[in-house]
Parts: structure tokens; C-alpha cells; sequence
């Protein structure tokens, strides 16, 4: 018998009608021995998710004013929960608790509070699954210098939780290095049930959420993409870099040392193989194919042109030197002889770039520099992508019959990623194109 773990995110655990998915979910495999809810999320497009109103309790009683009103919401919404579920289970002592605390800890931020939505959600899940109630702040540690404590915390999971047994444990938060609740990042659920995954010994990390795992494009981008079946860590990355998201930053890192895989699975969908996460690709026929392909806009181009560039000792360095001392971050850096493009996020700029134009026309003495902004990137990703006679020249002619301007290359030392830079106007059209020549229609 394996061991798996189920994380539910907010969308599968928003009413009852969705927890009981959960619960038939649960008890159709009895590999799954662990489950990692969240809090519940948005019944409907106009709703609230509990997390956002914990959120808003504590901005209420940071500055000393009454939130009664935003409690009773989120008082409300777990009572209902458990009567239309019909468990035997009383949380009012509880939420007074939690109450009373959001006011209590106002001043140590809003952890506590956001923490409460999760920490609630999982005493109900437990009693209907008929699981443990273990909670996360007794497993999970922080260091002093906010990140996980990697010791502390698998200890914690070796002495207090046995590979046998049925337990939930809430998401998103543990204990920080003063005892106090600390959460993750929004959306940290996902870190939660990589580590719950890595503590217990998981043979799979199943997260269960409302799409059918990963899609090849974004949905709003191209009609009915495929579905990804599976996918590399490194891909992922690459792919959610680029905006593709699906998993919290965070929550490969636990799974991946351990060499866990992830199973994007959808809670609306249970019958859907979704999408594995998988520390290397299996098939060698796979190598050569495309992933997915994935892109953001809002970028600036600065483009240095200097004749003989490639022989003057630290030229590079004394523009990198200019951004620097800006503090803007730079995305990618393709080069050619004599010139040199900085791709940087429109973000990182905002302000400084007739600064930082100045300053290199000052330091560098180029023969141009200019920026050229309004520049979406886009990455196609895919094992062994760059490396197969024949993608590279399906992506730019496919570019080309769309009579979209290629305005920067970059396949860079990855063999993964061939990134294009296009006119934003373009953005649409070109991510349409590639996938209808590399993946087809
Ligand atoms: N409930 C938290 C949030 O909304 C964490 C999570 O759902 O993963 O961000």
C-alpha cells in the first residue's frame, strides 16, 4: 500500500456541495491518507474567499477599529458549511477564539488571521473524512530568517506523524522561530502539501484544484489547448516564469529533493488524468516535442550598439554596472558582435530609464543605445527543444506566415526555451501560431 497526499485548494472546499466531492475523492483510493485543505475560496465569480476577509479583519483591528461585521461573514460561512454537511462538529468556541486573537496579535501582523481560515477548514474536513486533526503548527517550523526549517520541521513529522495513519493538516502557515503562526506566501497551501508529502514519505503529491492540470497555452490566448500530461520540474519552471501558473513557486522545491512527483488533478473532474510533475522526462521519443508554451508583456528592450564591442574589456559589465547601481533587475541579455540587448520588465524601469540611458551613454560611449519598450515575450518550452533539427525553423516560420517581427531571440544555455520577443500588438497572434505549427490543432 502507497502513501498519498491530497492537497485541496480553495475553489474544491468553497460549500459543502464541494467538500463532498472532496470526501468521495478521498475515500475512492485508500492510498490517500493525507490530506492538505485550504481555506474555502470563491463559490461564484462575485465572492469572497475566506482568506480575503481574515485579511481585512486584521487590517480592521490594526488600526483599532470594530470588525464584527467581516467576522459574522466568515462566522456565517463556516456554520453553513457544517450544517449543510451535516456533521456532528460545533466550531463557535473556536471562532470566538479566533476572534478574540485577530484583535489579540493585531500588531504582529496579519499571519495569525489569514492563518485561521485553513486552520478552521481543516477541523471540519477531519471530522467528515473521519481523519486526524493535526495541526500545522505543531510540524511545521520557520527559521529566524523566515524560510523553512528543513530540521526542525521533517523531525517534527518523523516523531509526531506515523506513515499509516489518516490525518489532515491545514495549509498555508506553521510556526515561526518565537513560537508565533507564520504563513507563506498567498496560494502557500501548495508548500504545505509538498512538505506534508516530504515529512510523511508520499509516493505521489496529489493536487487537487478546478483546472485539469497544466494547459499547453493559456486558455484565453488559444481556443481549447491540450491538456500537458506531463512535464518536468525544469519545464515548469520555465513555464511558470513565464506566466504560466499553476503551483505555488515554492512548493517544488520539497518534492522535487525527494523526488516525489506531483499529480495536478481536478476536484470537478476526478475521471481527468491531469497532469504529472516528474523529475525527469521518461521517453526518449518524447525529446524534441513542445511542452507548452507560455509568455508575459510589459517589457523594455535597451539595445547597445557599439562598433568593435567584442573586444573592449568590461563594456558589459560597466552597462550591467549602470543597472546595478539603479537597482533594476534584468530579465535576459542576448547579444550579438557589436551590440548588446538588456531585456528588462517595464516594472523594474518605472522612473529611472532616461537615467539609466543617460548613464550608459555617459559610462559605456556607445554608438546607440535606445530603448525600444511595449515588448511581450514569449517562451516555447520542450525537452531537448533547441537541440531538434527543424523546431527552431517550424517557430519562425510560423512567426513569419503570421507576418509577425521577431524583435529578439534568445534560446540562452538552456535546452528547454526558445524565447522570442515580439511587438505587444503582436502578443496574440504569434503565441496562436506557434502552437498551431508545433502542436497542431
Ligand atoms: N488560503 C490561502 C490563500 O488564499 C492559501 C491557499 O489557499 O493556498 O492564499
Amino acid at each position: 500500500m502507497g502513501i498519498k497526499v491530497c492537497k485541496f485548494g480553495g475553489t474544491s472546499l468553497a460549500d459543502a456541495s464541494q467538500i463532498k466531492k472532496v470526501k468521495t475523492i478521498v475515500d475512492a483510493d485508500p492510498d490517500r491518507k493525507f490530506v492538505v485543505p485550504s481555506a474555502p475560496g470563491k463559490r461564484h465569480a462575485d465572492d469572497q474567499k475566506v482568506t480575503d476577509l481574515l485579511y481585512l479583519c486584521h487590517e480592521h483591528a490594526k488600526q483599532g477599529l470594530a470588525f464584527d461585521e467581516v467576522f459574522k461573514l466568515i462566522h456565517q460561512r463556516y456554520e453553513q458549511i457544517i450544517e449543510d454537511l451535516g456533521i456532528d462538529l460545533d466550531l463557535s468556541d473556536e471562532l470566538d477564539r479566533v476572534k478574540v486573537g485577530i484583535a489579540k496579535y493585531a500588531d504582529r501582523g496579519a499571519d495569525y488571521a489569514a492563518s485561521r481560515g485553513e486552520f478552521l477548514n481543516g477541523q471540519i474536513v477531519a471530522k467528515l473524512l473521519g481523519y486526524r486533526f493535526i495541526d500545522a503548527a505543531e510540524v511545521i517550523f520557520f527559521g529566524e530568517n523566515g524560510r523553512l526549517d528543513n530540521q526542525r520541521t521533517y523531525e517534527a513529522f518523523s516523531q509526531k506523524i506515523s506513515g499509516d495513519e489518516r490525518a489532515v493538516v491545514p495549509g498555508f502557515y506553521g510556526t515561526d522561530h518565537e513560537g508565533f503562526v507564520k504563513t507563506f506566501s498567498r496560494g502557500g497551501s501548495d508548500v504545505t502539501g509538498a512538505i506534508v508529502s516530504r515529512g510523511v514519505g508520499a509516493d505521489v503529491y496529489e493536487n487537487w484544484t478546478d483546472v485539469s492540470g497544466l494547459l499547453m497555452a493559456d486558455p484565453r490566448v488559444v481556443d481549447h489547448p491540450k491538456a500537458i500530461d506531463m512535464i518536468t520540474y525544469r519545464e515548469l519552471r520555465e513555464l511558470s516564469y513565464m506566466g504560466a501558473s499553476v503551483l505555488h513557486d515554492e512548493a517544488v522545491f520539497p518534492v522535487r529533493e525527494a523526488g516525489i512527483p506531483v499529480n495536478i488533478r481536478n476536484t470537478n473532474k476526478p475521471e481527468a488524468a491531469g497532469t504529472m510533475i516528474v523529475a525527469t522526462a521518461k521517453a526518449s521519443s518524447d525529446m524534441g516535442s513542445i511542452t507548452g508554451i507560455a509568455g508575459r508583456k510589459d517589457f523594455t528592450v535597451i539595445a547597445v550598439e557599439k562598433a568593435m564591442m567584442n573586444a573592449e574589456i568590461g563594456f558589459g559589465r560597466r552597462v550591467l554596472g549602470v543597472l546595478e547601481r539603479h537597482g533594476v533587475s534584468f530579465e535576459h541579455m542576448p547579444s550579438g558582435i557589436d551590440t548588446m540587448s538588456v531585456v528588462i520588465a517595464d516594472t523594474e524601469l518605472d522612473g529611472k530609464l532616461n537615467d539609466v540611458l543617460k548613464e550608459i551613454e555617459e559610462d559605456c560611449d556607445p554608438d546607440s543605445v535606445e530603448a525600444i519598450d511595449g515588448m511581450a515575450l514569449i517562451a516555447t518550452v520542450g525537452r531537448g527543444m533547441s537541440h531538434t533539427p527543424g523546431m527552431a525553423s517550424k517557430l519562425f516560420g510560423a512567426l513569419a506566415e503570421a507576418g509577425v517581427n521577431i524583435r529578439m531571440i534568445d534560446q540562452g544555455s538552456s535546452e528547454l526555451n526558445i524565447i522570442v520577443g515580439v511587438q505587444a500588438s503582436d502578443f496574440k497572434t504569434a503565441v496562436r501560431a506557434i502552437y498551431s505549427r508545433t502542436v497542431g490543432v
